[in-house]
């Protein structure tokens, strides 16, 4: 029988060596009912999402029907858990049924994540909650649309079945979108079991697919290397720049392609504060807010000794090349960070005299408890304040305690009051303004927002999740009408903790 569903598959992991996966295919559930489809992202893959929110297509997504061209498999990886060494992971409830070229031109992994046991699947039912699958829908394209790279969010269909965790829980299906799934730890997991053949293989699969610029290089192993080192620098600066907190940054949690991946128990910082966690299995506070991009080099000092054998025959050689690309990070990480922080206040060129501007203004919003995001949000509010009234139709007030550095910082700038005179000073302002809004988004995933949804979601009402999704779809546009969507929690509504 001919699928009416078409999605045009072109896979080539599965073409490489079979110690790479397992061939499995999802198991069907009871009764599948569409949550959403991602229709914008479908067209970008060459697919329609009419045939996606067909019946046919939700039983595609459910794992009931496989479609022509999917070759579904589970990918094995190992990795370090919590700063412990798993030597076996691998897909335990997420099942790759292939790879699109998107009309971008780039290749993309379509995976259905909680669609039952694989090979990997340990202890676990293979499946999925529906509340982590609204999580991971709702943050991961917020995140899109902030602009970080991450894995996307292609439709969420629920099972009819149950699944149990502290409670009996609905089940959900995502069918999630990645440049691809390759881990940190699916290198590891060869280097461990030194099978470098098929280390080699995944090594030239991941240079001609994501960073083919290293394969012309004199060394392309080496050169893959400082690549990953580059994207994950790149990333964890941009985590930094809007509060993002991952929660679980395991190696096998960080993607070779520079995705961000897992919407496990992540979280936005509120009030600004660098040693926040929100998750509630990290007790030690090891994937805490500021940890974060020692943590990436940690798990990048991983990926480096996973690839010593393909950097250098010679283990001393080797290990030397390792850690001179190690060493990059933190200038790879430190230039990110400031240009996105100095933007972030209007300066568009990062000088010491700037970056001491950001820490003191971290300083002044840690003393005050400031809400991260809303903090950045209304400092343009402040570009020509006079020194006297206060911006009053601000949507979050500060202080006066921020009013030297406010003068401080105008100074920098070449506006505010004293500048008044200046010819084309309400054009700069205008202009200053306008970039500050473009990188200080309003709208953000709020834990507690999150939460409101997956609960009224578990009440069988759909609505709350799809408006949040609507809203946050432009995070950098303010709208009144969806004022409510930008507000911190309030002590009642506060989220400490997350769950995964
Ligand atoms: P995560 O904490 O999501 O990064 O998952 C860590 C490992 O546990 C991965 O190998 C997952 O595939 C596996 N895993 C998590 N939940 C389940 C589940 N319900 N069933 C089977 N495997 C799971
Ligand atoms: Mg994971
Ligand atoms: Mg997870």
């Amino acid at each position: 029988m001919k699928h009416v569903v078409q999605i045009p598959f072109d896979n080539t992991y599965r073409q490489l060596t079979e110690s790479l996966y397992a061939s499995q295919l999802p198991t069907p559930v009871e009764k599948p009912g569409l949550i959403r489809v991602n229709a914008a992202l479908a067209e970008a893959l060459g697919i329609d999402p009419q045939q996606l929110a067909s019946e046919e297509g939700i039983a595609v997504l459910a794992g009931n029907v496989v479609p022509d061209g999917a070759e579904p498999i589970a990918t094995v990886y190992a990795g370090h858990q919590f700063g412990n060494w798993n030597p076996q992971l691998g897909d335990g409830r997420a099942i790759l049924l292939g790879e699109v070229v998107g009309n971008d031109g780039r290749r993309y992994d379509l995976q259905l994540k909680g669609a039952g046991t694989t090979p990997f699947s340990r202890m676990g039912d293979g499946r999925s909650p529906l509340g982590p699958v609204l999580r991971e829908y709702i943050v991961s394209e917020a995140m899109a649309a902030l602009g970080v790279p991450t894995t996307r969010s292609l439709a969420a269909v629920t099972t009819g079945e149950k699944v149990i965790r502290e409670k009996v829980l609905p089940g959900a299906i995502l069918t999630r979108v990645a440049r691809s799934h390759i881990r940190v730890g699916t290198f590891q997991y060869f280097a461990a079991r030194q099978d470098f053949d098929t280390m080699e293989q995944l090594a030239d699969h991941v240079i001609a697919r994501h960073y083919p610029d290293a394969g012309r290089a004199g060394n392309p192993y080496y050169s893959l290397l400082c690549s990953v080192i580059d994207a994950q620098a790149e990333l964890v600066a941009h985590w930094q720049s809007i509060g993002f907190i991952h929660g679980v940054m395991n190696t096998d949690n960080m993607l070779i392609c520079g995705e961000t991946v897992d919407y496990g128990p992540c979280a936005f910082m509120e009030h600004y504060d660098p040693t926040t966690v929100f998750s509630s299995i990290d007790h030690s506070g090891r994937y805490a807010y500021r940890n974060q991009p020692a943590i990436a080099q940690w798990n990048l000092a991983c990926l480096a000794q996973a690839l010593l054998p393909l950097i250098d025959s010679d283990e001393e050689r080797a290990v030397k090349q390792a850690q001179a690309a190690l060493e990059q990070f933190n200038d790879l990480y430190q230039q990110s960070y400031q240009r996105r922080m100095c933007a972030k206040i209007g300066v568009v060129v990062v000088t010491g005299d700037a970056n001491q501007l950001v820490t003191e203004l971290l300083s002044l919003m840690g003393k005050h408890q400031i809400d991260f995001t809303l903090g950045f949000r209304v400092l343009s509010d402040w570009l020509d304040w006079d020194g006297l009234a206060v911006a009053e139709n601000s949507l979050y007030s500060l202080p006066e305690d921020f009013h030297g550095w406010i003068n401080d910082w105008q100074q920098h700038l070449g506006v505010g009051a004293a500048e008044d005179a200046a010819s084309g000073n309400q054009q700069k302002i205008t202009d200053i303004r306008n970039r500050m809004l473009a990188c200080n988004p309003v709208f953000i995933p709020r834990n507690h927002q999150v939460e409101r949804a997956i609960d009224a979601a578990y009440d069988g009402d759909f609505e709350v999740f799809h408006q949040l999704v609507d809203v946050l779809a432009n995070p950098f546009i303010f709208d009144l009408d969806k004022a409510e969507y930008a507000m911190p929690a309030t002590p009642e509504q506060s989220v400490f903790q997350t769950f995964c």
